[in-house]
């Protein structure tokens, strides 16, 4: 893996990479913790600057209908490998993804708070959009078949209930356009100084 390349887009590497951990000297860093699945994507993004996530292999069919699939799970793998990584740019492109995703498949990656709240800090815009799924979804079954009622942390309960707040009755107006599809850029993360998509 190139050095320059890692480092000029993930503060991660940069430090491991600059400073003086013992992963400097040796030139490795070793990422035990993460599939290689999950690092072969970023691998491919870095290099290629797309994210090679796919969508029909990913997904499966019964009955013709499109039941279960583990793009969206993956989606959050990744997303988490961005903020370990510190690689907003990438942390983006996985939002685009899943922004594209949801749009498309009509299926959320639900039955993950959890897993989501306790991997990614508050004020994680990952945790932001999941809340914004429930808000405007409306999907009363997501309460009780995905696992996120029994498993879901209290916080994820308490955003839901104050992004309910925010939203108020737009969010349950016939021709609601959903957050995500009227501006994605707000599920972005553009650090200070840096141009935000529409300014770009
Ligand atoms: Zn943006």
């Amino acid at each position: 893996m190139h050095k320059d390349l890692v480092s000029n887009s993930s503060l991660f590497f940069k430090a491991a990479i600059n400073g003086n951990w013992k992963e400097s000297e040796e030139g490795i860093v070793r990422l035990s913790e993460d599939a290689p699945e999950t690092f072969d994507i970023y691998y491919k993004w870095l290099y290629f600057g797309k994210l090679f996530v796919e969508f029909e292999g990913d997904t499966t069919y019964t009955d013709g209908k499109r039941t279960s699939n583990k793009l969206l799970p993956r989606l959050t793998t990744l997303y988490q490998l961005g903020d370990k990584f510190q690689d907003h740019r990438f942390e983006n492109a996985v939002m685009d993804a899943l922004i594209d995703s949801v749009t498309e498949l009509k299926a959320y990656p639900v039955g993950q708070a959890r897993d989501v709240y306790d991997s990614l800090p508050e004020g994680s815009l990952y945790r932001k959009i999941l809340v914004d799924f429930y808000v405007w979804v409306h999907n009363k079954s997501w309460y009780v078949d995905t696992g996120d009622c029994e498993t879901g942390p209290r916080e994820f309960f308490f955003d839901i209930a104050k992004a309910s707040i925010e939203a108020g009755s737009a969010a349950y107006a016939g021709d609601a356009v959903y957050p995500w599809v009227k501006d994605r850029c707000q599920y972005h993360i553009h650090p200070e100084g840096s141009p935000k998509c529409t300014q770009e």
